[in-house]
């Protein structure tokens, strides 16, 4: 591969404080959909973001190599399904073309692997066996639990906030089997009807954490670059993967770095279909052109968290007019204009700084930021 150095020497990237040295690739892990419902703004932030740290990082001079994974086997998935009277797998797979349409109207590059969760429960009964193997896991009543106690000091958090998120996310802390409530299943037993394969422990199904350690080990090894998801994955999904994978593999630290993704709020509020306030992304592509969808998302700080108001798109549109007129211009400082821009994307993918600059250079780093942003 040829690539062009600058005289800045190899590329770098800081992300959340994490200066992270790159040479020629990347390995981008992104938590993807569990596909069970329709595309809201709060997915779609995620994953555009995902999508420019992308096109930023090749950019830089590095090919990123993102792995974005369908969670297709997933208790709420199969709940939704039953409610639809569907079977899990075609109900997961027509929520799934959903989700690609979304995605390219969007304009959102197609991943370089697109693993699904499915095909990787071999590779989760093996990690199953290894936690065992290493006293990091505990096999009781045919479900196999990960020793988790230490998950939230991890994260920062202290133990009855982590027991209470854990309790939001499907943890299971009241599970009697388990030595501890912040242990949570690698392997989990089948009741009757749900979907279940054969282990060494019985009929079950992989836990959902350890889905994602399956998938990113067998496509990246035991350790990511950059591990990318919503904010609200950081726990308990993100530190219990850490946690598995290190235990695992004896690789510290698994992700050199996270991109945790601001959370998209409604008057202050999150998301959600129970709320009934979701913002659904095929209600705003109709009325909005997509460049001005992206916009919205990528014109702040990545990591903050924010409220959506239909002004917002306005504003976006207009900073996109901005945007437009100044790559019509010639500019006399062309190169030194896109070394800047260069600076600006590489600390912490500053998207508002980017745009303020190309905004008044006008010309090639105009036009570049505009494709790297995905607004052409
Ligand atoms: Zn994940």
């Amino acid at each position: 591969m040829t690539r062009i150095r600058t005289a800045d020497g190899a590329p770098a990237a800081v992300i959340a404080g994490q200066r992270v040295e790159l040479l020629d690739r990347a390995r981008v892990y992104a938590c993807g959909i569990t596909p069970y419902d329709v595309t809201h703004l709060g997915h779609a932030a995620a994953f555009v973001w995902v999508d420019t740290l992308g096109r930023a990082l090749r950019f830089l001079g590095v090919e990123p190599e993102v792995c974005r994974n369908v969670t297709d086997v997933d208790d709420v998935l199969d709940a939704a399904a039953r409610r639809a009277g569907a079977a899990y797998g075609s109900f997961a797979a027509i929520q799934q073309f959903q989700f690609d349409r979304d995605m390219a109207a969007l304009n959102v590059r197609a991943p370089e692997h697109e693993p699904r969760a499915h095909q990787y429960v071999g590779q989760v009964i093996l990690l199953a066996s290894g936690l065992l193997d290493l006293g990091a896991a505990y096999a009781r009543d045919g479900s196999v639990y990960f020793r988790g106690s230490d998950a939230a000091g991890r994260a920062g958090l202290d133990r009855a906030e982590a027991l209470r998120l854990s309790g939001e996310y499907a943890g299971r802390p009241d599970d009697p089997a388990k030595d501890d409530p912040l242990d949570v299943a690698v392997w989990q037993v089948s009741e009757p009807g749900h979907p279940a394969w054969e282990s060494p422990w019985g009929l079950g199904r992989p836990g959902w954490h350890a889905e994602c350690v399956a998938m990113a080990m067998s496509l990246f090894g035991p350790a990511v670059d950059i591990h990318a998801g919503g904010a609200d994955l950081r726990f308990p999904h993100h530190a219990y993967h850490a946690a598995m994978a290190e235990a695992f593999t004896g690789v510290r630290p698994y992700a050199r770095a996270w991109l945790h993704v601001g959370t998209v709020t409604i008057a202050g509020a999150k998301m959600a279909k129970s709320a009934g306030n979701l913002v659904l992304l095929e209600e705003l592509l109709a009325g909005h052109p997509a460049a001005a969808v992206r916009l919205m998302i990528l014109d702040r700080p990545w990591a903050q968290s924010w409220d959506y108001r239909p002004a917002l798109l306005d504003t976006a549109a207009a900073r996109l007019e901005g945007l437009y007129s100044a790559a019509g211009r010639t500019a006399a400082s062309d190169p030194a204009g896109v070394a800047e821009l260069r600076r600006v994307l590489a600390a912490e993918l500053d998207v508002p700084a980017a745009l303020d600059l190309a905004i008044e250079i006008g010309g090639a780093p105009a036009r570049t930021l505009a494709g790297i942003l995905g607004l052409t």
